[in-house]
């Protein structure tokens, strides 16, 4: 009998210590879990701080200038880009490039991106597309002799697209969403205003270099959309960041 109670009593001991080792894994694995979540919960914290630290979120937006570059009113705008620090995007057309490299130039070394806005202002339609991608070629090569930098974007007037130029030219189309008319409108109020109240988050606004009221309003929407918070920055930016 006593052998047998002997035999009881060590089998009672090995299960036991077989549950003790059990036991003290699972305490092991619950410490290990719940130290996991508080690291988790401090990088959470500490996530949320340095979001308390960091200034707002950028708000971005992209002015964009078509038909230029014009000998007078381009310079001005980029007197007033220069003073304000901001960089925007000009689409110009080939022969006003050809006419005024010296515009080009400073639009280059003052940080401004440069599209294709095609040599004569065509509008793409069924039947001319072959001119049409010439006008394009032509332009890249005006600009290109200038800069020194191949395009890459591309706005055809009027918005006139056909896809299929995009893998031929290896080329971006930019259009916009903003257009404020500019172009028909005198009133430098009225342009400034319209864009103002329209403009949101990363928004591409249409305007052109070529008329000194829409220069005169887009330095006015420059100097507004700062005090707002907003960052300009080219199309790039918006298209790809
Ligand atoms: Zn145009």
């Amino acid at each position: 009998m006593k052998k047998i109670a002997a035999a009881i009593l060590l089998f009672d001991l090995a299960v036991g210590l077989l549950f003790l080792g059990s036991w003290e894994r699972i305490r092991r694995q619950v410490t290990a879990d719940s130290e996991e979540v508080e690291l988790a919960e401090a990088a959470d914290r500490s996530d949320r701080m340095s979001d308390r630290e960091q200034p707002k979120e950028v708000k971005k937006i992209a002015l964009t200038f078509d038909d230029g570059p014009h000998p007078y009113y381009t310079e001005q705008l980029l007197d007033g880009l220069k003073e304000r620090k901001v960089a925007v995007t000009f689409f110009v057309t080939g022969e006003h490039a050809a006419l005024h490299p010296d515009v080009i130039r400073r639009m280059q070394e003052e940080g401004h991106l440069i599209g294709n806005h095609t040599y004569s202002h065509m509008q793409l339609t069924k039947k001319n597309r072959e001119k049409f991608k010439e006008e394009l070629l032509r332009t890249n090569e005006v600009i290109e002799g200038i800069t020194g930098q191949e395009v890459e974007y591309v706005r055809p007037p009027y918005g006139s697209w056909d896809k299929s130029f995009e893998a031929e030219l290896n080329m971006i189309p930019v259009l916009w969403t903003v257009d404020p008319l500019d172009w028909c409108s005198s009133n430098v109020g009225c342009i400034t205003d319209r864009i103002v109240k329209e403009a949101g988050e990363n928004d591409i606004i249409l305007m052109h270099d070529y008329y000194g009221t829409s220069v005169t309003a887009a330095l006015n929407v420059v100097d507004r959309l700062l005090e707002e918070g907003y960052t300009f920055v080219t199309v790039e930016e918006i298209l790809f960041e």
